[in-house]
């Protein structure tokens, strides 16, 4: 039976203004998506939950912003450019590329014969071709050859060229981390799966540069500590699992990697990966940039150059994973008092990740409601995001909310004017309580915090 839950979730997604396909009313582009009113939020609280974790509270790591268009010699040194080049093969089973002269392949690429030097399987390459996933365009007002640069297809290179900068003037010393959170975009041959993988997209990297045989050490605890972070997101446990990459899938100059994986609608598919690179990355900038990247650890004297431990989240997938893991669908009983039940669509997300903290309503039109109804949201929403909802009847209203995750509907009543309460919905449990409005600021805060 096929699962028609990513379309539900894309329609949703639409519908309560989470993601958007880019340019839709021109037809709409390619695996490119624009993020709503609400998706932002989501996506921003999700960056925002990241960027305290990995950098505020770590007094090993600084925060970086380098920008998406680099000198063209970074590609050079990180291995991207060759394929502007070289005619490249690719492995259509392990996904590994190749240069379409290497003489570790045996056989012609493109027929039935040529063996991958990878994984070993027959007639899986691909016939040779100048392909390269990276954007170029031109720098400076006149397209030559000369002014040729490319859209970073991965945020970390913006790390290693500034490896020196933040170490000086951060004053940190190995082992120490930079951490950043950017654009980056890849002209991805098979892109798809809604905001899974996409031609722009977001990366919340950090890099960790450590002594040379330290690296298994940090490599584990960089493992359990991702793991856990994204346990915090409530991500449901059996829905992840680690992926070790096996030696066909590691890049030539890796010692380890893992991936984090969750259980898609679409399948099980990484979001996160922590990698033991090596002294690959500062080594290739020292070489191809000519300054010296080593590093005088004074304790003992000695040179070395650091060892890179990354752990690279995207930022559009941890999202989609937030999504996936949120929605359901579920049986409830009618809000307007009806004596049935009905079929709610909700996304079950933790409230520090909600969009919208608390939705303010006023029963009905009338009575002063509206009034009072005002001053509530007006209060609330200098501390949170909080939105009004006057429109239709209450059990709509909170059937709106559980579409966009809101935890708290806060409806104010025929009794708020006599004793200053209001009732408080549980998104969850559909339970409701008073609270005095005077006290809801503080109960909200209490609710929305761990
Ligand atoms: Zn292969």
């Amino acid at each position: 039976m096929p699962d028609k839950t990513m379309e539900k979730l894309v329609s949703l997604a639409k519908r309560r203004g989470f993601v958007f396909q880019s340019s839709e009313i021109y037809g709409g582009l390619g695996s490119v998506w624009d993020y709503g009113p609400l998706g932002v939020e989501l996506k921003k609280n999700i960056k925002e939950r990241w960027w305290r974790s990995m950098v505020h509270e770590r007094e090993d790591i600084e925060g970086l912003d380098a920008a998406i268009l680099m000198h063209p010699k970074v590609w050079e040194a990180s291995g991207h450019v060759a394929g502007f080049t070289d005619p490249l093969v690719d492995c259509k089973h392990c996904k590994n590329r190749f240069r379409a002269d290497d003489p570790k392949i045996k056989g012609t690429p493109g027929q039935p014969d040529a063996q991958c030097p990878t994984c070993g399987m027959k007639g899986t390459l691909t016939a040779p071709r100048m392909f390269n996933l990276m954007f170029k365009t031109f720098m400076g007002p006149v397209e030559e050859d000369a002014a040729v640069i490319f859209m970073r297809p991965e945020t970390a290179q913006g790390i290693y060229v500034n490896y020196l900068n933040v170490l000086q003037s951060s004053r940190q010393k190995v082992p120490f981390g930079i951490a950043q959170i950017g654009k980056a975009f890849r002209n991805e041959i098979t892109p798809g799966n809604f905001v899974f993988r996409t031609r722009e997209f977001e990366q919340m990297e950090m890099q960790f540069f450590v002594k040379p045989g330290s690296d298994g050490e940090w490599f584990e605890f960089w493992r359990a500590e991702r793991l856990k972070w994204v346990q915090d997101l409530g991500i449901r446990q059996e829905k992840l699992r680690w992926h070790q990459h096996g030696k066909g899938e590691l890049a030539h100059y890796a010692k380890d990697a893992y991936d984090i994986e969750y259980e898609f609608p679409f399948g099980w598919n990484e979001f996160e990966g922590i990698h033991n690179r090596g002294d690959f990355d500062l080594s290739r900038h020292q070489e191809y940039s000519g300054k010296k990247l080593d590093y005088l650890d004074t304790t003992t004297n000695t040179r070395f150059v650091p060892n890179v431990v990354e752990t690279s989240a995207g930022a559009d997938r941890t999202t989609l994973v937030v999504l996936c893991d949120a929605y359901r669908e579920e049986a409830v009983k009618n809000e307007d008092g009806a004596d049935k039940e009905e079929l709610r669509v909700v996304l079950k997300l933790k409230p520090e990740l909600a969009p919208i903290k608390a939705a303010v309503f006023p029963l009905v039109n009338k009575d002063g409601m509206p009034d009072v109804a005002r001053r509530v949201y007006d209060d609330l929403r200098k501390r949170f995001n909080v939105f009004y909802d006057d429109g239709g009847s209450i059990g709509r209203r909170y059937r709106r909310q559980d579409e966009a995750g809101t935890p708290f509907g806060i409806t104010i009543d025929g009794q708020t004017s006599q004793d200053q309460t209001v009732t408080v919905r549980d998104r969850d449990t559909l339970k409701q309580i008073r609270v005095a409005s005077a006290k809801l600021v503080d109960y909200l805060k209490e609710q929305l915090t761990g």
